[in-house]
């Protein structure tokens, strides 16, 4: 069997602790770090695992999705020195300057005690439980919407509630040099992860094609090299957009489901199962 994990960001326990985008989001990296050094051997690359007819009951994969900033500091040096490999998903509108709209809204629930959603009811967020409640709440509404409008919904807000993002803008992602140089190392392999980071689980669509090969062309171009390993924002994915994926020249693609790979030649290799890494540390 092998054990798939993805993960996104890492902190260390102080900023987790102090910062609100962090303790909503980031991974302890010191969590990271003891789970490679228990299991260090048992890391291997897809490739390794793919040769074996049969998978160990102990292989473990490691993934990290978006492209962090925080993947280049914090796991990067923990990759060299226990030698793991890992695949690393690229979202190309994070690499361009773009930030997702969950650390949009949290950045600005962090920087308010009071808004104002609709007419003129405050709502008080000064402490952390009414924070992490607004927050869920305003993302629950917005995840399924269009990124156009969830757009215009933050803008909205914020300038409701006279926030400046510009003011707080902080640099989330890699930069296409550090993607680069991850995209060298021997230990990182490089996959796609979409331009926007849409779902792609609705129906047939033309810009869910258009998400699918273009990310894979700016990857390849950027790059300097294939792109063949691909995994679905938020795991959401269907018939259409796995026979996308293959027309676009991707030979394999990891979900959300929370599951073990018993055998690489029963598995759907569109259809990759992976465990969230928060859940095993
Ligand atoms: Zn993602």
């Amino acid at each position: 069997m092998a054990k798939i994990l993805y993960g996104h960001t890492f902190a260390t326990s102080e900023s987790i602790r102090d910062d609100f985008v962090s303790s909503i989001f980031a991974t302890d990296i010191e969590k990271l770090r003891s789970l490679i050094q228990r299991n260090q051997s048992r890391f291997l690359s897809l490739e390794q695992s793919l040769s074996k007819t049969k998978p160990d009951k102990d292989d473990l994969i490691l993934t990290l999705d978006d492209g962090y900033a925080s993947v280049y500091t914090y796991v990067l040096p923990l990759l060299e020195k226990y030698q793991v490999p890992c695949i690393l998903f690229l979202t190309t509108d994070f690499l361009n300057g773009k930030t997702a709209y969950e650390i949009r809204l949290a950045n600005f629930i962090a920087n308010k005690q009071e808004i104002i959603l609709t007419g003129q009811k405050k709502i008080d967020i000064s402490n952390r439980i009414a924070k992490v409640d607004t927050y869920e709440k305003i993302r629950g509404l917005l995840k399924p919407w269009s990124s156009q409008k969830r757009n215009y919904y933050l803008q909205r807000i914020f300038s409701m509630n006279n926030y400046n993002e510009m003011t707080k803008k902080q640099n989330y992602y890699l930069s296409w040099g550090q993607a680069k140089e991850l995209a060298n190392h021997p230990l990182i392999s490089i996959g796609g992860h979409t331009c926007s980071h849409i779902t792609l689980r609705n129906k047939f669509s033309l810009s869910a094609y258009r998400e699918v090969r273009d990310s894979k062309i700016e990857l390849e171009n950027n790059l300097s090299i294939p792109v063949t390993l691909f995994s679905y924002p938020y795991g959401g994915n269907n018939f259409i957009t796995r026979r996308y994926l293959a027309a676009t020249g991707y030979e394999y693609a990891f979900t959300t489901k929370q599951r073990e790979v018993l055998s690489w030649q029963k598995e759907d290799l569109f259809q990759i199962p992976r465990f969230d890494i928060d859940k095993i540390v």
